[in-house]
């Protein structure tokens, strides 16, 4: 059984090693950009809320994103555990969170950090937009999307860190040797 987070400023790869985490560790992955993303896709009251944000780098509101996490963790299939990809944001998400699990008499096991400077970031993003054509994945708003991170999340990071639940792995390198630090990474944590 494994509660964790996985945090990472855009472009750290934080999708595709939460995708590689969830399988290895059996526990289901949730990301609330692509909850967002599949909302948008359906043209839900949802998605059609959240694309104006989205498409500028902004973050949707947490009236709206709570209440979304609320409910995904309330589903059957997070009772072995969990990782979330994405939230918390700010500290006022990890202040919810904190409620959501306190109910459910749950607490966070790890809470991981993707790390990776922002040149090679802005670098890898522009080559993600080429591929994907992700609406948010272009030059206007990826830095500020970046700001948002170093100003809001980055103090959600010092929330885990003073916890001693914060684990940091260099998110830079071939995307199997990343996994295998973040493996490694989350064993320690919880041989800890
Ligand atoms: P991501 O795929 O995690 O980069 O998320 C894509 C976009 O979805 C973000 O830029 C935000 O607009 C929105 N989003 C995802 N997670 C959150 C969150 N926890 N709080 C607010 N907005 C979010």
């Amino acid at each position: 059984m494994t509660r964790m987070l996985i945090i990472g400023p855009p472009g750290s790869g934080k999708g595709t090693q939460a995708e590689r985490i969830s399988e290895r560790l059996g526990v289901v992955a949730i990301s609330t950009g692509d909850i967002f993303r599949a909302n948008v896709k359906g043209e839900t009251p949802l998605g059609i809320e959240a694309k104006k944000y989205m498409d500028n780098g902004d973050f949707v509101p947490d009236s709206v994103t709570n209440k979304m996490v609320r409910d995904r963790l309330n589903e059957s299939d997070v009772e072995n555990g969990f990782l979330l990809d994405g939230y918390p944001r700010t500290t006022a998400q990890v202040d919810y969170l904190d409620e959501i699990l306190a109910n459910g008499d749950e607490k966070l096991d790890v809470v991981l950090q993707l790390t990776a400077d922002d040149e090679e970031l802005v670098h890898r993003l522009l080559g993600r937009a080429k591929e994907t054509g992700r609406s948010d994945d272009n030059a206007a708003v990826i830095r500020p999307r970046l700001d948002l991170y170093h100003q809001q999340t980055e103090a959600v990071v010092a929330k885990y860190a003073e916890r001693g639940i914060l684990t940091q792995v260099d998110g830079i390198g071939p995307i199997d040797e990343v996994t295998n630090r973040v493996m490694q990474a989350i064993k320690a944590a919880q041989a800890a």
